[in-house]
């Protein structure tokens, strides 16, 4: 009987492994960080090689410290960085230029272009995005057009494209498994989210062969075997998504209306909207959830905040008021209220509902009585009112009214932040008792295909909620505060 499951978690600036037993406790626990290559302004790579190191190492790590061996897990599940892009040969694996991270802006003028040219209605129609340069199409069309021979070699079908998920996958099974899934494919800007097949269309305007493309799966589905040498024994994988589809599912947040939150550097809001691919009328996209083999397609509509944890870590590095994250949450305690101040920290524009790049941040309503307290206070505010902002978007386009929001990520162990996010949003918020969310859903889509786990009811009793939040405010008292929000965002906009 085996009595683990493994979740690989790459992630932007490390890998993680962890393992879980039946009862989804933490058994072990590997991380390495990686060199983040910046070749200029603007520009961000990862070497495949430390891609793969990592991974490879943190497994190893994992097993050693869980004292167990790769015989012992029953599956193993993969959540990757999204949309970060690599193109490698068909038959040495050798990748012909670095990957492409989400966040490099390399192709940023030519997704300009390409709204110009009025292709955003139909790119959105067809794969539920904004053309942008996260978006792997762009970068893929880059690196056949700017690495010698390659696209040469990409029309004799020599070459292969892949997220992270699919290159890791095809270099753990030694080129046996040339796959992704649907929510990985949802974030390249080439795949057709109704249709759930690679757009030929798509494909010609960016003038990439298909022959270059993995095949797609459900995230809970048999890939294959790890090859034995790797680990000592194979392993199976069963499970693969991407992060914030991860996170979604590890809050099993599997129902229509369900919502979480991520309250990390930014914040990644995602609502499940069953079997109904919302079209946004506020920017926000719409993009597959991770599902078993069992279960139709699944969409979720998508926002996040550019600057959520962030504005804390601006608080303590550049402000210098704090010392450390946590303990801005005694000094918005010391406090009644923010005595009438908002920060908006609009420091790269703002996102949905706003969409204002040109917006700058501001501090609004000083008076001779404001302390440094109020400022702090103000700012863990504000990632209340923007992420209440973006659920209020979503309720609208998904005509969804919500019940709750399940959070996740470090600034939600903020125990001040959280009250107030329920304040504001006048909902219960829920903190599970394991935040690791993401390698959690990496790991229930695993083991629930391979019969590790029976079924989501299982799941249900195995993470329950750590604490629950629940509004505590008179509602003009919202009313009025929600207002002056507005109020402070409109003298940010350009
Ligand atoms: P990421 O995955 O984006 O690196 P994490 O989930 O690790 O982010 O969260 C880190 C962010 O959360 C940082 O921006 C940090 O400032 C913020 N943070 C961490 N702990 C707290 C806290 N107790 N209160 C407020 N913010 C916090």
């Amino acid at each position: 009987m085996k009595k683990f499951v493994l979740a690989l978690d790459q992630g932007t600036t490390s890998t993680r492994a962890i393992v879980f037993n039946k009862k989804g406790e933490i058994i072990s626990k590997a991380q390495q960080e990686f060199k983040q290559i910046y070749p200029k302004a603007g520009w961000v790579e990862h070497s495949p090689q430390d891609i793969m190191g990592s991974t490879v190492a943190v497994i190893g790590e994992a097993l050693v410290r869980a004292g167990i061996t790769a015989a012992d897990i029953a599956a193993m599940g993969i959540t990757n960085q999204r949309e970060t892009t690599l193109v490698w040969d068909k038959k040495t694996g050798k990748p012909v230029y670095n990957a492409i991270v989400w966040q490099c802006r390399r192709t940023a003028d030519y997704c300009e272009k390409l709204k110009r040219d009025g292709f955003s209605e139909k790119i959105y129609n067809k794969t539920g995005l904004v053309p942008d340069a996260y978006f792997s199409a762009t970068k893929i069309k880059w690196i056949l057009d700017n690495v010698e021979g390659a696209r040469a070699r990409a029309q004799r079908g020599e070459l292969l494209f892949g997220t992270v998920d699919t290159f890791i996958l095809w270099q753990l099974s030694k080129g046996k498994i040339f796959a992704t899934d649907y929510t990985n494919a949802s974030r390249t800007m080439l795949f057709n989210i109704h249709t759930l097949t690679w757009d030929k269309e798509l494909l010609r305007l960016f003038d990439i062969p298909k022959s270059m493309l993995p095949k797609v799966y459900p995230s809970s589905h048999r890939y294959g075997e790890t090859d034995a040498g790797l680990f000592g024994a194979p392993v199976h994988v069963c499970g693969v998504v991407g992060d914030q589809q991860a996170a979604l599912f590890g809050q099993l947040c599997t129902g229509e209306g369900d919502v979480k939150n991520t309250y990390g550097t930014g914040c990644f809001l995602l609502m499940n909207t069953g079997g109904n691919a919302v079209k946004s009328r506020n920017g926000l996209v719409t993009t597959l959830g991770a599902t078993t083999a069992a279960k139709s397609p699944q969409y979720v509509l998508e926002g996040s905040v550019f600057v959520g944890g962030a504005v804390v870590q601006w608080l303590r590095d550049e402000l210098k008021i704090i010392a450390s994250a946590e303990e801005s949450e005694a000094h918005a305690l010391s406090v009644k209220n923010s005595g009438g101040v908002y920060v908006v920290p609009a420091f790269t524009g703002l996102g949905a509902p706003y969409w204002d790049a040109a917006a700058r941040g501001t501090i609004c309503g000083i008076t001779r009585g404001t302390t440094r307290a109020h400022i702090i206070r103000a700012a863990l505010e504000a990632i209340a009112y923007q992420v209440c902002e973006l659920v209020t978007a979503m309720q609208k386009d998904a005509n969804i009214h919500i019940s709750h929001l399940s959070v996740d990520g470090g600034a939600s162990q903020n125990g001040f932040l959280m009250q107030f996010q329920s304040d504001i949003l006048g909902c219960n918020v829920v903190r599970p008792r394991v935040t690791e969310t993401t390698a959690l859903g990496a790991a229930y889509l695993a083991g629930l295909c391979s019969g590790f786990w029976k079924d989501e009811e299982e799941l249900k009793k195995i993470n329950a909620p750590e604490k629950v939040y629940s509004p505590d405010m008179p509602e003009l008292t919202r009313f009025e505060l929600l207002n002056g929000w507005q109020n402070a965002v409109k003298k940010t906009l350009s």
